[in-house]
């Protein structure tokens, strides 16, 4: 049988690659996956199970149901204060993941460019070159907060860019971009005319004094951004599979086009549900970062009790980025033997970029015994290194 280029050169991401190796070991400690323990709020689950008892269990329109539509629309309105027109600005999509794969398959021709910051979540990169486009990695360091400087930005743009893709609060770091850093880089793509892919699917987990800023605050944005976003991490509704974008009608209107040839809609209980969770209020969404802030806490305390390893508080999302260099171990090298050694899985940073590698990512997604055990066992790892 013949496999196609594309399929042969995409390879699984070294998260899975750790997920799945952690299987072996009954008595894991699993930090891999951003998949946290909260459940999905029971109002939530009785419009997803009323959706099914009362027969909407049938295709919808391709961009999705208006009611949803609507819903997503006025949430916006109400974060951002920004107009979103439901019938032409807004697509239901499966999950923040399809939602930035239909947005390339938008914009991407063949050798065009897409400049992606590291660290990145590594889907972006995959996405990209599953498309014939080309990534462009601009690197960040530890020092600077893994933010890139607009500077950066601008020495990485060509005549072949057509995007960036900016993640905050960012997975694998926890860096929440300022006002200040993206008022730079909203100048930047507005003066050479790129889109913004904005990734804000972590925008409820901030903590501290740390504030959420959007590219939408910028005048002039709406008309160079995408906003992705999902139930996923907001509503701990990771295996619903709902999310949505919005964006200017030009682009907007070719989703449902792409939609028909690749999911058709996103499962219709999942559209209800979302209509409970992102019309509904936010006590649920409120409390689970209450949690993750004392999760973070814990395990950024309990690493830096650690000869040899250190940790920056990231300011939101559930991950830690944990600097291992002193130990002499490239990333991957500290990810296996540190599974193998006392069960506790960990994500090599180079999974994340080259600005990670000296790194290991951890998902604080469960509770505080259990990260308190975790720290434990990588303390006993190190101290017998
Ligand atoms: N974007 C980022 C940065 C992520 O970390 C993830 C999932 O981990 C996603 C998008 C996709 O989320 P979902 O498709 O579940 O909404």
């Amino acid at each position: 049988m013949k496999i196609s280029k594309m399929a042969n050169e995409i390879s699984p991401s070294l998260t899975r690659k750790l997920f799945d190796m952690s299987k072996k070991y009954d008595d894991v400690i699993d930090f891999t996956l951003g998949d946290p323990d909260y459940q999905t709020p029971d109002y939530i689950k009785k419009a997803g199970c009323e959706a099914i008892m009362s027969g909407k269990t049938k295709y919808s329109a391709n961009a999705g149901l208006p009611e949803l539509r609507r819903v997503v629309s006025q949430r916006i309105k109400k974060e951002t204060g920004i107009d979103y027109d439901p019938d032409s600005e807004i697509q239901i999509t499966v999950g923040a993941m399809e939602g930035i794969f239909m947005t390339l398959c938008c914009l991407i021709d063949k050798d065009d460019e897409i400049i992606i910051p590291a660290p990145f979540w590594v889907n972006y990169k995959h996405m990209t070159q599953m498309l014939g486009g080309k990534p462009v990695i601009v690197d960040s360091d530890e020092e600077h907060d893994f933010v890139i400087t607009s500077d950066a930005l601008v020495n990485a743009i060509t005549d072949k860019t057509v995007a960036m893709i900016i993640n905050s609060p960012n997975n694998p770091s926890g860096t929440v971009y300022d006002h200040d850093t993206l008022e730079k880089i909203c100048e930047v793509a507005k003066q050479r005319d790129i889109v913004i892919i904005w990734d804000e699917c972590y925008k409820s987990i901030v903590f501290d004094d740390a504030h959420f800023s959007s590219v939408l605050d910028f005048d002039g944005m709406k008309e160079h951004t995408v906003v992705v976003n999902s139930c996923s991490k907001r509503f701990s509704m990771t295996g619903w599979r709902v999310g949505y974008l919005a964006g200017p009608a030009e682009l907007i209107s070719n989703m449902p086009k792409l939609q028909e040839n690749i999911a058709a809609c996103v499962s219709l209980p999942s559209q209800y549900a979302a209509i409970a969770a992102l019309g509904g209020d936010d006590e649920a969404s409120d409390e689970m970062k209450r949690g993750f802030e004392k999760r973070r806490n814990v395990l950024v305390e309990g690493i830096n009790n650690i000869d040899k390893l250190s940790c920056k508080y990231p300011k939101g999302t559930f991950y830690a980025l944990v600097n291992i260099k002193k130990t002499g171990m490239t990333s991957e090298e500290f990810a296996y033997a540190l599974l193998e050694s006392v069960h506790v899985a960990v994500v090599p940073g180079i999974t994340y970029g080259d600005a990670c590698e000296g790194f290991v990512r951890i998902a604080y997604t469960m509770n505080e015994d259990r990260i308190i055990e975790g720290v434990t066992r990588i303390k006993r790892f190190v101290d017998s290194l």
